[in-house]
């Protein structure tokens, strides 16, 4: 059942540890079948990534039923349902704890626009959450009420005292918002060792934003892949 899209959470979440954004079993990526909308692939919970298979993934409903698979399935699933039911447009999401944007969140703040990476690929802040209860659909209700109030155009929400929720269209758009999140933390927690960096004017990363979103790359197409 699903196998191309198996392959494909399975492939994302292999990559995880290969962008050196989670640590051992932490962190996962689940995706939305584009023909039925509410059959989701998750990750197994407690698996290493290197050890995942695609047949390994299981396939659920938005109200969190195993449909197909026999693992149990990431405790992060509750969360990424309720985004998933509220929110009909996305079709991936993805949780780390990648260290630089991860620090961020311990102190509850968005990271500002400093470069003109992050005007490109988001042209606002990377905002952050309130602190939510993990488990249930706390967290998942603070990630649509942030991206909700930002209308999706920055594809990443911190979580205060928690980590990175990673949204996108599909599973690949997803992936890269959560690698370019923390690229961009990263270097400005590098700045700010040093010194205070400087903002971009906001009407300057806003023109960053749609430069790059109309003219970079090879297809035309939103940074919301
Ligand atoms: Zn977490």
């Amino acid at each position: 059942m699903l196998d191309d899209l198996r392959k494909e959470v399975c492939w994302a979440n292999r990559r995880l540890p290969e962008l050196d954004l989670v640590a051992w079993t932490s962190g996962n990526v689940c995706g939305r079948d584009p023909r039925e909308p509410s059959l989701v692939v998750v990750k197994p919970s407690g698996v290493l990534f290197g050890d995942l298979r695609p047949e390994d993934m299981l396939v659920v409903d938005l109200d969190g039923r195993i449909v197909e698979g026999t693992l149990k399935p990431s405790v992060d699933t509750a969360t990424a349902l309720y985004v998933l039911r509220e929110m009909p447009e996305i079709r991936s999401v993805i949780h780390t704890h990648s260290r630089y944007a991860t620090a961020f969140a311990a102190l509850g703040q968005a990271i500002q626009v400093y470069l003109t990476e992050h005007g490109d690929a988001f042209g606002i802040p990377i905002p952050c959450g309130r602190y939510a209860k993990i488990g249930g659909i706390e967290v998942g209700q603070e990630v649509v009420r942030v991206l909700r109030e930002i209308k999706l155009q920055c594809p990443a929400v911190l979580m205060q005292n928690h980590g990175v929720f990673a949204v996108g269209a599909n599973v690949r758009g997803a992936l890269k918002a959560a690698a370019v999140v923390e690229d961009i933390a990263r270097t400005v927690h590098l700045a700010m060792t040093v010194g205070k960096p400087i903002p971009i004017p906001p009407e300057e990363a806003a023109r960053l934003y749609t430069v790059y979103h109309t003219k970079y790359g090879q297809k035309p197409g939103g940074g919301f892949e």
